[in-house]
């Protein structure tokens, strides 16, 4: 039997854990090559952790070439250029060609999208934003905090809420609480509004009850950091002195140009088995746009994302030996909230139930906050 190469484009979340699923199922004498421009990974679930000063930006990091050891090919390199017809990947160090492809290149954060955001915003999803964040937390003496949603979609639905409530405990705890107003600007009508509106109201009364004024439906079309000021797409002028934000979000070009993208930039897939309209093509994690119920999309998640990766790559394994592949991802998932002063709360259920995503919010404590450290744990041993 001739030697079969399957190329994952993108080592984050998904790409990692299919890499490695991929590894361990194939022949020894299959090539199994992730693609990626950077060499570091990082875990973004605790880059709120690097905030608060709960973790330093090293105990969240790993080298992906460490998966060279156990077979991967790790290729650090740009990827240019996606060609279906020809099962072949141009990146800046080789073309590639493969048997199966699996594209999981993320969504990529393009702050240049929000006039004033690079300048006037600490961008908490970023590692070096984040710890900027938690600096200049540190320096506050009070004021007016802002937290910006810039633009919809965003990855992880719940991380700008937990900002919010983790800004809010750290500076009760630094005593600047009673000099400080903290408001949330979003152009959601509620939050984490794809889980519901029971689930939205229940976080929103919690960010009440710690005197957090969240303002739905409004959107920032730019900011001046010369003034500090958001300008609001009514054209309302609200001053803010600390500025914590979530850029807006973009589909790589790459996939754009691929020709297997919807207008988004983002790939439609068959949402049973995350195949793309082309032969051996799969794509999971943020890069994709899957439609449920009640119009909306799946949420841009690392939980779903690994999910996914665990059925493409257990699929590609039973294809490449000629047995039916026979995996499939059901729409569950779940996720942390973190709430400051060592608690949490979960939420999770079926995103894929008919009507409408079928989501639970578990009441919060401090049970949630610790199996949080474990999972971070748990996924920083097995996976990078
Ligand atoms: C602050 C924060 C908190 C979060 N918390 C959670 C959480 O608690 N739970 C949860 O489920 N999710 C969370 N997420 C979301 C989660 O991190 C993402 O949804 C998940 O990483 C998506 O996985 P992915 O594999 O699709 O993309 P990514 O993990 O983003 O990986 C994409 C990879 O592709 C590479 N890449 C992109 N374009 C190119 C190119 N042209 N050439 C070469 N390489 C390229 C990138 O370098 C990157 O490594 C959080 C995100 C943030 C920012």
């Amino acid at each position: 039997m001739t030697n079969r190469t399957v190329v994952v484009l993108g080592g984050g979340t998904g790409g990692m854990v299919a890499a490695r699923r991929l590894r361990r199922s194939l022949d020894a004498t299959d090539r199994v090559v992730l693609v990626d421009r950077s060499a570091t990974y990082r875990f973004a679930p605790s880059f709120l952790w690097v905030m608060t000063g709960a973790r330093r930006p090293e105990q969240i990091s790993t080298d992906r070439r460490r998966l060279r050891r156990s077979g991967i090919e790790v290729l650090e390199a740009e990827v240019l250029e996606i060609d279906p017809a020809h099962r072949k990947v141009k990146t800046s160090e080789a073309e590639l060609f493969y048997d199966s492809l699996v594209i999981a290149l993320g969504a990529e954060l393009a702050p240049d999208a929000l006039p004033g955001f690079a300048d006037a915003a600490h961008n908490i999803y970023t590692l070096e934003g984040a710890a900027a964040a938690g600096a200049a937390l540190n320096r506050f003496e009070g004021g007016r905090l802002a937290v910006v949603v810039s633009r919809l979609p965003y990855k992880c639905p719940a991380a700008p809420y937990e900002a919010a409530f983790l800004a809010e405990a750290l500076l009760r705890r630094r005593g600047a609480r009673d000099r400080t107003t903290i408001d949330i600007y979003t152009p959601e009508p509620y939050p984490m509004p794809t889980a519901g509106r029971v689930l939205g109201d229940a976080l929103a009364a919690m960010l009440a009850e710690r005197g957090i004024t969240l303002h739905p439906e409004r959107s920032v079309e730019r900011i001046d950091p010369t003034t500090r000021e958001l300008v609001l797409a009514d054209g309302e002028h609200v001053s803010y002195d600390l500025l914590l934000g979530v850029p807006p979000h973009r589909a790589p070009e790459v996939l754009r140009a691929s020709g297997l993208a919807a207008d988004s930039g983002f790939l439609p897939v068959e949402r049973d088995n995350l195949a793309t309209t082309a032969e051996g093509v799969f794509a999971i994690g943020d890069a994709t746009a899957i439609p449920i119920a009640g119009g909306k999309f799946l949420p841009k998640a690392g939980v779903f994302a690994e999910a996914e990766a665990e059925v493409v790559a257990t699929n590609i394994a039973a294809e490449l030996a000629g047995r039916s592949p026979t995996a499939r991802f059901d729409g569950k998932g779940a996720c942390f909230v973190e709430l400051g002063d060592g608690r949490a709360a979960f939420a999770g259920g079926d995103f894929y139930a008919a009507q409408a995503p079928k989501i639970r919010l578990r009441r919060p404590g401090r049970h949630w906050h610790l199996a949080k450290i474990a999972f971070e744990k748990y996924w920083m041993r097995r996976w990078p």
